[in-house]
């Protein structure tokens, strides 16, 4: 029984010796860890220059000054960035002449084109310049 025993207690010393990671093993879960932590710290930096760029390009900011701003470290310009960002709204393209437009703006400043709603004669609900029937009651509009 005794016997049986310790039998057993070999076993699984040789089974974890078996499953123990190796000196090699260890060092290289270091340089596993090690590489992981530095494309982190290029592609962290890296995604949020890309979002950044696109943003700023669809405010109408200037990019290279937000691609600069977003890359200092401890994400303080990327705070700057978000915080000068959040005023300004994203633009939108007039329909004819394709510039592109404060997004509050009345009219197109290159061709006149007008942004402005109308309201339906009938209820009195906003309605695109473009719009044939009134969505809301469908009155025949202009
Ligand atoms: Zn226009
Ligand atoms: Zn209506």
């Amino acid at each position: 029984m005794l016997n049986l025993m310790v039998y057993l207690c070999r076993m699984i010393e040789e089974v974890l010796k078996g499953w123990l990671p190796s000196g090699l093993a260890i060092a290289g879960i270091m340089w596993f860890v090690f590489a992981l932590i530095l494309g982190l710290a290029i592609l962290v930096p890296l995604l949020i220059g890309i979002l950044v760029w696109r943003d700023a390009e669809r405010r109408g900011l200037n990019r290279v000054w937000a691609l600069a701003a977003a890359l200092i470290p401890n994400f303080l310009g990327l705070i700057a960035y978000l915080i000068v960002a959040s005023q300004h709204k994203p633009k939108i393209q007039c329909p004819e002449c394709n510039n592109s437009v404060e997004r509050d703006a009345n009219n197109c400043f290159m061709c006149g084109h007008s942004f402005v709603l109308a309201s339906c004669p009938k209820c009195n609900k906003a309605v695109s310049p473009e719009w044939k029937v009134c969505p809301a009651c469908g009155q025949q509009l202009e």
